[in-house]
């Protein structure tokens, strides 16, 4: 597990843990957050899918994992790149469950949002949010920092979860 770790880093997460998933804290107030508190919430777009799953059968798909790596990041985009990469790795390696779990934000400006097809349909991957993760509880209760933005020139923490094994 500790080569996911060197390659967050070398991808250029601030941080990179694994967890377990009673390190990941649920709450389906995220959810309610998500749906009627996200400035991103398109029901019709790919980026904000739940593929008729339901939050019970989310949080238990979590749950089935051995080992999840968490990665911070000051950089959406970043983060987005590097859990992906990191998927790809663990599966080469044998890891075929290997799933990550993160916003997409690989385009500079989302097509998606905006109405249009997405380019990387195959790339997209579920919003934290939309499994039910408290994002805010799981960081801090790791020690990392995880705070409500006051403003746009405030440094961001951002989150991934690479579900490994
Ligand atoms: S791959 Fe690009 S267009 Fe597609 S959902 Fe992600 S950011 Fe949007």
């Amino acid at each position: 597990m500790e080569k996911y770790i060197d390659l967050a880093k070398e991808l250029k997460m601030v941080n990179a843990m694994i967890i377990s998933p009673q390190q990941v804290f649920f709450d389906i107030r995220a959810i309610l957050k998500c749906r009627w508190g996200c400035e991103d919430f398109f029901q019709k777009t790919i980026r904000c899918h739940t593929r008729a799953t339901t939050y019970e059968e989310r949080v238990e798909m979590v749950k089935r994992y051995n080992h999840i790596l968490l990665a911070h990041s000051h950089d959406a985009r970043e983060l987005s790149v590097a859990v992906l990469e990191i998927e790809r790795t663990a599966f080469l390696d044998g890891y075929y469950f290997a799933f990550a779990i993160r916003t997409c934000n690989l385009c500079k400006s989302c097509n998606a949002k905006e109405g249009s097809p997405c380019p990387f349909p195959d790339k997209v991957r579920p919003c934290d949010q939309s499994f039910g993760i408290d994002v805010y509880k799981t960081a801090r209760n790791l020690g990392l920092p995880c705070e409500v933005l006051q403003s746009r020139d405030d440094i961001q923490n951002r989150y991934g979860f690479v579900l490994l094994d």
